[in-house]
């Protein structure tokens, strides 16, 4: 099997709900996230999915959290904007544009250098 992998960035603000800390507060993030897509077969390029394309695709889907308060997209205002969510939410969104074009493994999306948060389906 072939795996491929792209990272991207964006910057937002966000606050949690019910939580009892520092993140309450409004406050910004610059996330970084890792896509992974995997397929058993290449197309006539020898690829997966060209890396362009698949960094085109998810730049789409970033340029509308980027900049943005998160808590007042209409996702994040049913589903707290946690790195888990911003991940899940990058995941569908990301799925239903690749269709059937590669497996979409994995999203991660990292709140610090050293926290990560990623979503995945269970086969
Ligand atoms: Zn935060």
């Amino acid at each position: 099997m072939y795996r491929v992998k792209i990272t991207s960035n964006f910057s937002a603000a966000h606050f949690l709900r019910g939580y009892q800390g520092k993140c309450e507060n409004l406050h910004g993030h610059n996330w970084k996230v890792e896509v992974l897509i995997s397929s058993d077969k290449l197309d006539s390029c020898g690829m997966v999915v060209d890396f362009g394309e698949l960094k085109k695709i998810t730049g789409k889907i970033l340029d509308e959290l980027d900049h943005k308060h998160l808590n007042e997209l209409p996702y994040f205002a049913q589903n707290n904007p946690s790195s888990e969510n911003i991940a899940c939410h990058i995941f569908n969104k990301l799925k239903a544009e690749l269709r059937e074009r590669a497996r979409l493994e994995e999203v991660s999306v990292w709140e610090t250098d050293n926290s990560c948060a990623s979503y995945k389906e269970t086969v």
